[in-house]
């Protein structure tokens, strides 16, 4: 057993001795031919004697990964034998491509989502995510860039500010103020976008304690709610269904009236950007034209079209959270031109369908054109015909159909206009007296 071991052990030292050779060996070759390297080198070892008082840079980590050491490592290691593993570290690329200098002092992330890396060069591996506004401690500047943070880690200079990110100012405001529609959200910042802290409904009261210059509230818990959506006063909630009923005529002669909240043109039941439903109005799809969907349906696949419901009836409230969401994303002008606010809905009526597709492009597929020379004789008409912003309020939408009655559906067809046009009413959130 001693002999064994001995031997091994003699093995092992030789084993050693021959690769310190042969690392010797490839150093030397590497610093007799590098003039380069050797040029840079000095360069850096000025620039370290410079920095050499400075605490911030001689931490362990930077001994690791500045270039002085890595070139001085192979040597050091020639006279330890049991440190293998050095030479294999000087030997890597990345840890010889930056010097760095040195710099203290608090830094702030200037944008979300962007890490910290363990080399101070472009696509190294990923430490540690940071958020806008995270705070850190830089220990010293590379040639490529990067700050050094204290862990030892490089965030690249363009995502570090001396300053935190102000995106928005906060001027004084103070008061009760009621929250006036429902699924809003308070959120963490007073941007669009920023992630949502709690849900309110409608009325819920909130104190206020500052207003932003992008309008938002800033609320006592330091969260955030556009200001579209505080009201200084109660919505009286029962205030669309307490509208008193009307009978009148419309620009071009048909009859409006108002029944129980809901308006009527020429027996049409009417939602539109002047025109609005009561909260609880919550028919579900309307039998008539779920029917006429089907008979239309059967007709389309006898002639090898297959059409489909994407979306049918909404409530007040769906189309609420969905409007809400497209506000949130878009902007509020923006998404009046495609998404009605609650109430205003077409689709909560009960008489509409989304078929197919939500891109415009429908209009030019097989299905589209068949379902705009067709859909009349079933009962329903395009809504939103192409060109009729100005009246409808809304872009085309080649998808969305309204079942009015065939007779109806064909005579508005026929005539060109879109069915605020032909009925001589409006679709205009400004004239809209029902909310
Ligand atoms: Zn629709």
């Amino acid at each position: 057993m001693n002999t064994k071991k001995t031997i091994v052990a003699i093995v092992v030292i030789l084993a050693a001795a021959a690769l310190m050779f042969i690392l010797a060996m490839i150093i030397r070759g590497k610093s007799d031919t590098g003039t380069n390297n050797r040029q840079s080198e000095s360069t850096h070892s000025s620039e370290s004697t410079v920095n050499g008082g400075t605490p911030a840079v001689s931490d362990t980590s930077s001994s690791q990964s500045s270039t002085s050491s890595v070139i001085s490592e192979p040597i050091s290691a020639s006279s330890s034998s049991s440190e293998f593993s050095q030479p294999k570290e000087s030997s890597d690329v990345s840890a010889s491509q930056w010097t760095e200098t040195a710099a203290d002092g608090e830094r702030y992330v200037n944008t979300d989502g962007i890490y910290s890396r363990i080399y101070a060069i472009q696509d190294s591996d990923a430490v540690k995510q940071y958020s806008l506004n995270d705070k850190v401690t830089v220990v010293a500047k590379t040639d490529t860039d990067y700050f050094k943070l204290e862990d030892g880690t490089f965030i690249h200079s363009d995502y570090l500010s001396e300053n935190e990110v102000i995106r928005w100012t906060e001027s004084e405001a103070s008061g009760e103020y009621y929250v006036n529609a429902d699924n809003v959200y308070s959120r963490i910042g007073a941007i669009q976008g920023s992630d949502t802290v709690n849900q309110y409904g409608i009325n819920d009261k909130v104190t206020v304690t500052a207003i932003t210059d992008t309008d938002y509230f800033k609320l006592e818990d330091g969260t955030f709610i556009h200001s579209d959506y505080l009201s200084e006063e109660e919505i009286k909630i029962d205030l669309e269904s307490n509208l008193p009923d009307y009978a009148s005529t419309t620009a071009n002669g048909y009859t409006i009236e108002r029944i129980c909240g809901i308006t009527y043109v020429d027996g049409v039941m009417i939602a539109n950007k002047t025109y609005t439903l009561p909260r609880d109005y919550d028919p579900g799809i309307q039998p008539d034209a779920y029917d006429a969907f089907w008979e239309m349906q059967s007709a389309a696949e006898a002639d090898g079209i297959s059409l489909y419901i994407v979306s049918g009836y909404r409530s007040y409230y769906d189309q609420d959270a969905i409007y809400a969401r497209y506000v949130d994303s878009d902007g509020r002008d923006a998404a009046d031109t495609y998404s009605s606010r609650p109430g205003h809905s077409d689709h909560q009526t009960g008489y509409t369908f989304d078929l197919n597709s939500l891109e415009q492009s429908f209009e030019n597929t097989p299905e589209g054109i068949w379902l705009a020379e067709n859909c009349a004789r079933f009962g329903f008409i395009i809504r939103y015909p192409k060109g009729k912003d100005a009246y409808t309020g809304y872009m085309f939408e080649p998808w969305h159909v309204r079942y009015i009655g065939r007779e109806k559906a064909e005579a508005v067809t026929a005539s060109g206009l879109s069915l605020e046009e032909y009925y001589g009413i409006t679709s205009d959130y400004a004239l809209c007296t029902d909310e």
